[in-house]
């Protein structure tokens, strides 16, 4: 136990701990502004010296512009109330770069409760940033990854639910028709049989890109739906308009000219095609539309493949 006699070699011991730790220590005298200590860790961390910050505002004008304000105001207005708190923000190096910093603030108040001053300590949390930011990306590229389809690379199923909720709900409220147009390759099980699963997916990758640039609309979705079945979702298009782009793939499908022995449409590849136009209302969902495009593909290969049917709703 210490005594009275000890103190002045308490606070040595004090300042030595203070000083060693890895966070850098600090106070500001709350009355005048200005940085009553600062630890000596500042220099290596920052670059600037320990006699360079004299007041508040050294300490403002070394922090990134862009985090600057909303923290010295968030810092300001916490101190004000008497609330301890912390603040993320970069600080700038003398040599132009920044370090990401975690300052802890503790207000001291006098026995009249009034603010006295603030102590705290700054942490190099640059590390951790960097972490998150990392972690950040990725979950990005998985979100992004989970509305692909993994074979094609064009956007999948759920991705199609999603706009499709999204184009269903636009088109009701501004009543403008909406379009969707249903895919199946014809024979495809055969050209699996003939030509292996290997070139049946290049087949099936080789669509989707056809259809790809079939659909040019900034708002176009083209899908994949399921196994050998493509999805184009046209908002703000009619009959005619979805009947032109139907008519856009079948030709470049064509042109692709993958061959198939076995299909009697000049022994290459095709698609047949179901169509649906609907102004949506309040009595019909995203499931009745499909289900009645889905017809429209049925009859398409009930009349010969390689064909285009379609229907109309409420438009
Ligand atoms: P239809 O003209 O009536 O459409 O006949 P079809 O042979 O195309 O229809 P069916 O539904 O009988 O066959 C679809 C085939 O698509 C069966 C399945 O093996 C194949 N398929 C589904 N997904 C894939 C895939 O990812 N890769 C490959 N290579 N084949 C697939
Ligand atoms: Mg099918
Ligand atoms: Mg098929």
């Amino acid at each position: 136990m210490s005594d009275v006699s000890d103190l002045s070699s308490d606070s040595a011991v004090y300042k030595t701990l203070l000083e060693s730790t890895k966070a850098i220590p600090w106070k500001i005298d709350w009355q005048t502004m200005t940085f009553a200590y600062i630890g000596p860790q500042i220099e290596p961390l920052l670059g600037w010296s320990q006699e360079s910050w004299y007041s508040a505002n050294d300490w403002a004008m070394r922090i990134h512009p862009e985090d600057r304000d909303h923290v010295v105001n968030f810092c300001i207005a916490q101190s004000k109330a008497g609330v301890d708190h912390e603040a993320d923000y970069r600080a700038l190096t003398k040599e132009n770069g920044y370090v990401w910093i975690r300052d802890v603030v503790h207000v001291v108040r006098n026995d009249q409760g009034e603010v006295e001053s603030l102590i705290g300590f700054m942490f190099d949390i640059s590390e951790r940033k960097k972490t998150e930011e990392k972690l950040l990306i990725l979950q990005k590229e998985l979100e992004a990854l989970s509305f692909k389809d993994g074979l094609t690379g064009i956007a999948n199923r759920r991705q199609l639910d999603a706009s499709l909720d999204r184009e269903w709900e636009s088109a009701r409220s501004s009543r403008s028709p909406l379009s969707l147009l249903l895919f199946d390759v014809d024979f495809f099980k055969q050209f699996n049989d003939l030509y292996g699963h290997v070139q049946g997916d290049k087949c099936l990758t080789d669509i989707a890109q056809t259809l790809n640039l079939a659909a040019v609309g900034p708002r176009d979705i083209v899908a994949r739906f399921g196994g050998e079945e493509f999805v184009i979702l046209l908002p703000e298009t009619d009959a005619l308009g979805a009947q032109r782009v139907a008519k856009r793939c079948q030709r470049l499908i064509e042109k692709q000219a993958i061959a198939h022995a076995q299909s009697p449409h000049g022994q290459l590849v095709t698609a047949s095609i179901g169509i649906g136009t609907v102004v949506p209302g309040q009595h019909m969902s995203t499931t009745d539309f499909i289900q009645a495009v889905d017809r429209q593909l049925y009859a398409a290969k009930q009349n010969g493949r390689n064909r285009i049917e379609m229907v109309q709703i409420g438009t």
